[in-house]
């Protein structure tokens, strides 16, 4: 990426461009903290111009700084979990899980850093959309929930399955910031996150009520399982930001690369630029070789 030096401005954030429109920003830590014992929620202040283009689904690239004995090398993709609550702002919330999370967990309010976007696609609602449902399990919410943001502005009606390990580790209030939606939770804990389980929930709820578009993220299992129900309701868009593991996240290193079939045409599409959003109907779960 060809780059030209950062200007610093009045506001905390200042950014760098190249042809392709591929930017990087200098933002300021306005907000960092925990908010479970696994996840913590990041606030960056941002030109109110990027804030203002970032689209549900849409992710960065974040250069996670280097410490004393964490030196992650690549920059780390994570979905653009809010934009507000003021103009400005960018929000993320990520699973302190390895080497770039880690060091990312580090960083300190009133510090700066940067961050490479906005990049990928983003979710669709049709304009005629009255119901959605949405399945997310983990982080898969962070993702989703500019979509659930989203939707009651437009007065479309929510319907959440959430997943999780235990009760505690839900994070419903995070998920719907705000918004009203008729929620189910399942859990690990007491085996009601089962795919029977969760299959026949699902099943239930599109059976009771028209559904517009199912949109998941976060989870292969519900993936396969969603792709397995839409088979009986083909009216019903369903969408998955999916979660590959890449590298430069802009289309170049090809790293990201996953099997889809598009109405019998098989294709290797790279998750960071034709995606991270697919119909769920095109991924391909298993590729088999030989
Ligand atoms: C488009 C996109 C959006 C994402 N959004 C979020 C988000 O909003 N919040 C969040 O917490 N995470 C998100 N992730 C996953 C996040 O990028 C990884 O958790 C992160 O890069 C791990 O970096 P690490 O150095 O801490 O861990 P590593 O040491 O690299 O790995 C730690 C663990 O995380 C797994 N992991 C690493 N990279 C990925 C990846 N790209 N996808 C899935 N698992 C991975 C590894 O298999 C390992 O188990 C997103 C990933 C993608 C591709």
């Amino acid at each position: 990426m060809t780059t030209t030096a950062a200007l610093p401005t009045a506001h905390a954030a200042c950014f760098q461009r190249n042809a392709q429109g591929v930017a990087s920003h200098r933002c300021e830590v306005v907000e960092h903290r925990w908010v479970n014992d696994r996840y913590r929620y990041l606030r960056l202040s941002a030109s109110a111009d990027l804030a203002g283009t970032t689209r549900p689904g849409q992710f960065y690239q974040l250069k996670c700084p280097p410490s004393q004995d964490l030196h992650p090398f690549l920059l780390r993709p994570m979905s653009v979990y809010g934009t507000g609550p003021e103009a400005g702002t960018i929000e993320f919330l990520y699973n302190v899980t390895g080497v770039g999370t880690r060091a990312l967990a580090s960083l300190q309010a009133g510090s700066h850093m940067d961050i490479v976007g906005p990049l990928g696609n983003t979710f669709a609602l049709d304009p005629g959309a009255r119901r959605i449902l949405m399945v997310a399990r983990g982080v898969g919410l962070a993702t989703m929930a500019p979509l659930v943001q989203h939707a009651a502005r437009l007065g479309v009606h929510v319907s959440a399955v959430m997943s999780a390990r235990a009760p505690k580790d839900l994070m419903r209030d995070e998920f719907l910031r705000g918004v009203d939606a008729d929620v189910h939770c399942v859990y690990d804990s007491d085996g009601s996150s089962s795919v029977e389980a969760m299959e026949a929930l699902v099943r239930r709820l599109l059976e009771e009520a028209r559904h517009d578009a199912v949109y998941t993220c976060g989870s292969h299992r519900i993936l396969m399982l969603l792709q397995r129900v839409l088979q009986d309701h083909p009216h019903t868009r369903g969408e998955v930001a999916m979660e590959q593991r890449m590298a430069c996240g802009m289309g170049v290193c090809l790293s990201c690369v996953r099997l889809f079939d598009r109405e019998g045409d098989k294709q290797f599409l790279r998750v960071c630029r034709e995606g991270p959003v697919f119909p769920i109907r095109d991924v391909v779960g298993e590729v088999e070789f030989g």
